[in-house]
């Protein structure tokens, strides 16, 4: 089946920054018997952008060529493996829904990242992750399609070489068209809540009355709601992509240099010796926090959330990211790096 081609398509409701920018040739891909086309055009073009929800990206451009908005859709749960429930899920199902899906049909591990925005094939990309819980740990592997050699692969969590915020596909923008993931959860007789995050341990002993380890996956999954309902701001809203910066990773003597200058640095120490920060903290100690600048701005709770207050071009997002990045540079010596994916 051919893909129907549009031309100038304004992506302002595709991302959401709801920044006002036109895919030059965009098409939607549906269903797995487009493949052959979807090559093809790519094959002529010389590749194309996949996009899901548009959660991540700033478009700083309209975009040339030719955009794919993933929309493959379907599901599959297998109860037949000791090691855990396989979960098959298309690129194209919806995160959030996808979750709570999962919940309903009593397959616990992915609770902690409800209410994330963005569809199942981006998950990998920048390995999601919130409230104690990083995907890599659910994945088994990932099917794509390398579109120029036609070829089909599932590439094992190991080869997808995720990291915090990272994965293989971030540093090989577009070679990859993610068709599915495949998900490893625990049993529920073996599950375990991954309570380790105090808001959401305090909220669970709250809220449940009784210990946060006995939550139930769907009384993890409405806390995780229930907090980022009141943190983060609703790009049906406010226009935005999330964290704009990824917290900071420092070395040791680092972290000492700095928590010397600024006892109160708020700090994370890290499996492998080093210390996270947090980015937030950074920009709101430089003053950023609700801070405008023309029609973008940073969100007046959140330091790390960057807005689009009507009206922004992704050039003036990226400007107010760069004073941010030069002022946390100057006073903190620390490098900022944003997290969504420039266009
Ligand atoms: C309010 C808000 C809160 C957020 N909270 C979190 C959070 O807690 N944790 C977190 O990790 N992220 C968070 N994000 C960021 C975002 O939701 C995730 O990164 C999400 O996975 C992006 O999904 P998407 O489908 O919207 O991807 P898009 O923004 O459409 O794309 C992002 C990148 O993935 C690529 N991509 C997308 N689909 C495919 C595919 N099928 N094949 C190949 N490449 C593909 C795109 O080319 C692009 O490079 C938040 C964003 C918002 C707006």
């Amino acid at each position: 089946m051919k893909l129907s081609i549009e031309t100038a398509k304004s992506l302002g409701a595709l991302n959401t920054f709801g920044i006002n920018a036109k895919a030059e040739r965009f098409a939607v891909l549906q269903q797995r018997s487009q493949l052959d086309d979807l090559m093809a055009h790519c094959r002529a073009e010389g590749g194309a952008f996949f996009l899901g929800g548009g959660s991540n990206i700033l478009l700083t451009r309209d975009l040339p060529g030719l955009t794919i908005q993933v929309d493959l859709r379907g599901v599959a749960i297998d109860r037949t493996h000791a090691a855990g429930i396989r979960v098959t899920a298309a690129a194209g199902e919806n995160w959030h829904a996808f979750v709570m899906h999962l919940i309903d049909q009593q397959v616990p591990g992915l609770e902690n990242l409800a209410l994330i925005p963005g569809t199942v094939g981006a998950s990998p990309i920048q390995n999601i992750g919130a409230y104690g819980l990083e995907v890599m740990e659910r994945i088994a592997s990932v099917e794509v399609l390398d579109w120029q050699s036609g070829e089909i692969l599932q590439l094992a969590a190991s080869d997808c070489r995720f990291a915090y915020r990272d994965s293989i596909f971030k540093h090989h923008p577009g070679h990859w068209l993610v068709l599915s993931v495949t998900f490893l959860c625990p049993h529920p007789a073996e599950w375990q809540p991954v309570v380790g995050y105090k808001e959401l341990h305090d909220m669970l002993e709250r809220e449940t009355g009784g210990p946060a380890t006995s939550a139930s996956p769907r009384q993890v999954a409405d806390a995780v709601i229930a907090i980022r309902s009141r943190k983060l701001p609703d790009p049906r809203k406010i226009g935005n992509a999330g964290s704009f910066f990824k917290n900071p990773v420092v070395t040791p003597l680092e972290c000492e240099a700095l928590l010397q200058a600024h006892p109160d640095l708020v700090h994370y120490p890290q499996a492998d010796g080093t210390f996270k920060l947090a980015a937030g903290w950074l920009i709101d100690r430089c003053g950023w926090k609700g801070r405008i600048a023309g029609a973008a701005g940073v969100h007046e709770n959140q330091a790390l959330v960057l807005v689009n207050r009507g009206g922004a071009s992704g050039a003036d997002v990226v400007a107010l990211s760069q004073a941010i990045q030069s002022d946390v540079h100057d006073r903190f010596g620390v490098t900022l790096e944003p997290e969504p994916v420039f266009l």
